[in-house]
């Protein structure tokens, strides 16, 4: 068996973590990039929508590097994303790639014995004992905490950053060069060191940033290149912003879901406005709006691809939380026509508007 997996955001280094601590081969798959995305959307359906074209890109080069078995996340949700695998399977074996798919759905959705099965089909790879394995997969478990965490606070810190740029630089060195690390104590060891530098990044506490909540489709909010780096580029512009979905919160409400203890504070925030799980994260989006409106941020952007059925029904329903909370909010939809500058010059217009009311509190207007 040799596994890849898509990209999705940080998880790559979780998942990199595992195989190379259980001795498991496999194919890390090529950063998304345009040729991953042109692949994809060569040979999927044209109305489906992005993550699905960028992963299929992202397959077709590991499986052309040896690839045989893909590991996905799955859902059983009312969304495109629960028939992604049996439509990746098709297209893929319609192209003459014959490549087993392992799903990890999350256990309430499946079951705890179908969800352990699925585990062990990957586990039975490796001839570490039981205790060793474990140890292996709570080691990528930090793994993840610690590059989330690490990414958050470079994206909260860099509108107070006392030397611009310092967040960014310390964010893309550790990113890089946690790829170099084939085991997972000397990554543990590397991301330490990380973290202690983000956490004492020098801040200039006279600064007051804008602060935007970057809430959507977890793909594109994730997925940096599907989101035309947008995280990175608010960085640029001395924006601080916050993104409460990450591989890790994925991870957490996943396990949380099994006692039904998952976002409880994103259920309770959305229930107004949106009280039933319509597929996709559109209810976290809703709760995420309201709870980034009820704190100090500034504005909050979504970012969903062409055609996400629950991201579009969050996309109706932010306008009345806007009005309701005099909280401005941005919608991108993006897809593999997206033109960039276009795309910019949104966010730019978004950083001016709220720019002029802040300083429109400032001066009583
Ligand atoms: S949440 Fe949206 S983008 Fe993601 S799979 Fe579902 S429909 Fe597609």
């Amino acid at each position: 068996m040799k596994i890849t997996f898509p990209h999705l955001g940080n998880t790559c280094y979780a998942a990199k973590a595992v195989f190379d601590g259980l001795g498991i081969d496999y194919v890390l798959p090529p950063q998304s990039n345009k040729k991953c995305l042109e692949l994809g959307s060569l040979y999927s359906p044209e109305e489906m929508c992005l993550p699905f074209k960028i992963m299929m890109g992202g397959y077709i080069e590991s499986i052309r590097n040896g690839a045989d078995t893909v590991l996905i996340t799955g859902s059983c949700g009312p969304c495109r994303f629960g028939e992604y695998c049996e439509l990746q399977m098709n297209l893929l074996k319609k192209l003459g790639y014959n490549v087993n798919f392992i799903v990890l759905d999350k256990p309430s959705a499946i079951g705890k014995e179908e969800f352990f099965r699925r585990i062990s089909k990957i586990s039975n790879e490796s001839s570490l004992s039981i205790n060793q394995k474990l140890k292996t997969l709570y080691k990528a478990y930090r793994i993840i905490n610690l590059l989330d965490y690490i990414e958050k606070e470079a994206h909260k810190k860099a509108g107070y950053e006392a030397n611009l740029g310092d967040c960014k630089k310390i964010l893309r060195n550790c990113k890089k060069e946690a790829f170099s690390y084939n085991e997972p104590d000397k990554l543990l060891e590397f991301l330490k060191l990380c973290k202690n530098k983000i956490d004492n990044v020098k801040l200039d506490k006279e600064k007051h940033p804008l602060k935007i909540a970057i809430i959507g489709e977890i793909y594109t909010i994730i997925e940096p290149f599907s989101n035309f780096y947008i995280e990175d580029k608010l960085m640029d512009y001395g924006v601080s912003t916050s993104r409460h979905l990450s591989p890790s919160w994925w991870f957490k409400d996943a396990m949380l879901s099994i006692l039904k203890l998952n976002s409880i504070d994103l259920r309770f925030n959305s229930r107004k406005y949106l009280p039933y799980y319509i597929g996709g994260h559109a209810r976290e989006c809703i709760g995420e709006a309201v709870m980034s409106s009820h704190s100090d941020f500034d504005g909050a952007i979504q970012i969903f691809p062409l055609g996400c059925m629950p991201e579009i029904v969050a996309k109706s329903i932010l306008p009345k939380i806007s009005k309701d909370e005099n909280f401005p909010i941005l919608s991108l939809i993006v897809d593999e026509m997206t033109g960039e500058a276009g795309y910019i010059t949104r966010i730019e217009a978004f950083i001016d508007l709220l720019e002029r009311r802040e300083n429109n509190v400032l001066h009583g207007c």
